[in-house]
């Protein structure tokens, strides 16, 4: 059966710039492969959730995989699967949080540095001293995991236990510098108010709790006596809890990995999905990038031994844009292309292969914004796919495509139809109605 690769370029969509004279980083950028792939195929935009609404990598690719956004297992979970060292129940409630620095503000904490990280033994002593925490019938346990995260923030994760909590808290982290420190909350009209009450006000003690031990700890006594901000504060955010998730392999009757450079986030979401995983650290000089793209692109033949989707997540463009250099994005997107050589000369001819390439959100490289809202384009190759006239990969281009502008919920129903794996719409061949059943029909038996 037709095989599937998905590239997902992050951050891929973008604005126009006075830098790249009113082009975006992709239409200025020279891509006569992601070109040669647009006019073989079929060319359109993707819209993740909805025009305008910018994602995260985690939510777009849940959503891509063909998951309702609401079963999304949260970030702080996908977090913890990334850990090794971190284990936790299914009913366990989990936090992301990153050591802060704050100052006292009448009766408030006021953040002065959201995000603050020393050194890893200093991480270590520090997140030692604030471990442990009881309040009632519920414990709160913290779990550093910077040194494994390979990313860019000492971020460790709070699990909290007891028969009473609740997931649906609010975050304590105002997400920006100098806001104060928010009081942990229930959500509005949560169905289970009473554990999220009580969950919240485990977690306000405890980070109070926090601010003490912290405070007193010799290592921000030391920093004061030099002048320097103290490391005082967990803040916390993306509160989850485990829901039951059907895995992608039962869900789509495919074996697949993810590949991932420098996504954490997207290892642990793999993971929870069933999906094998693979990481892999993106590079800063834009040779260094193309070699490495080369060197996985000719690997495809031996993963398409062993899976039957293989999707790889190229953090490269998101990256650029959040240096907000237009031209940096330009070339990091030429670095992949020249990769893709690879892809067009040595893999599609040899496979029966549905090739996709698309983003899973836009990322400014000039504005304010981290993330956007513009679609994305998205091109397929593979057999017997009606191509549209589209020559060339970018914005501009993909309006013309013959995808027309879909949501990210489509993406798996297109593959499933252009792979000859989608079931005819209104078939009931297993309880749970689904949009292909992979051998799981179950079959009558001849006798009683
Ligand atoms: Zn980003």
């Amino acid at each position: 059966m037709t095989k599937v690769f998905l590239l997902i370029l992050d951050g891929l969509s973008d604005k126009p710039s006075d830098e790249l004279a009113g082009q975006t980083p992709l239409e200025a950028a020279y891509t006569p492969h992601l070109d040669t792939l647009a006019a073989q195929g079929i060319n359109g935009l993707l819209d993740p959730i909805g025009p305008g609404i910018p994602l995260r990598s985690e939510t777009s690719h849940f959503i891509l995989f063909g998951y309702p956004l609401e079963d999304f297992p949260g970030r702080a979970l996908c977090e913890a699967r990334y850990s090794a060292d971190l284990t936790f129940n299914d009913g366990d409630v989990l936090c992301s949080t990153n050591f802060a620095s704050v100052i006292r503000e009448e009766d408030y904490f006021k953040v002065v540095e959201r995000e603050i990280k020393l050194n890893e033994e200093e991480m270590i002593d520090l997140s030692k001293e604030i471990a442990e925490y009881e309040e009632g019938h519920i414990s709160i346990q913290y779990t550093y995991i910077g040194q494994t995260s390979k990313v860019n923030r000492g971020y460790g994760i709070i699990k909290v236990s007891g028969e009473e909590v609740s997931d649906q808290i609010t975050d304590s982290d105002p997400f920006y510098n100098n806001m104060p420190v928010i009081e942990i909350e229930p959500i509005e009209k949560n169905m289970e108010m009473e554990k999220a009450r009580i969950t919240s006000r485990a977690l306000n003690s405890y980070l109070r709790w926090v601010y003490g031990k912290l405070s007193e700890h010799s290592i921000n006594l030391k920093r004061k006596s030099r002048g320097l901000a103290p490391v005082n504060f967990l803040l916390t955010l993306w509160a989850s809890r485990r829901t039951p998730i059907e895995p992608f392999h039962d869900r789509y009757g495919m074996k697949a990995i993810s590949i991932i450079g420098d996504h954490p986030v997207l290892n642990g979401l793999a993971r929870e999905l069933g999906m094998d995983d693979e990481e892999f650290h993106c590079l800063k000089k834009k040779e260094e990038i193309e070699k490495h793209y080369r060197t996985l692109f000719e690997k495809l033949n031996e993963y398409l031994e062993a899976y039957d989707f293989i999707h790889i997540n190229a953090r490269d463009p998101d990256l650029a844009a959040h240096t907000k250099s237009p031209t940096r994005k330009k070339e990091v997107l030429e670095a992949i292309d020249n990769a893709l050589e690879v892809l067009i000369e040595k893999i599609i001819p040899h496979q029966e292969l549905l090739v996709t390439i698309t983003g899973d959100h836009g990322a400014p490289s000039v504005g304010d914004l981290l993330h956007c809202g513009e679609s994305v384009p998205i091109l397929m190759v593979g057999k017997r796919i009606l191509t549209d006239g589209v020559k060339q990969f970018n914005e501009r281009a993909a309006v013309h495509g013959g995808l027309g502008r879909i949501f990210g919920k489509d993406y798996m129903n297109i593959v499933l139809n252009f792979t000859e794996r989608i079931n005819m719409y209104g078939l009931r061949l297993t309880p749970r109605i689904s949009p292909t059943c992979p051998g799981k029909m179950k079959r009558l038996t001849c006798r009683v």
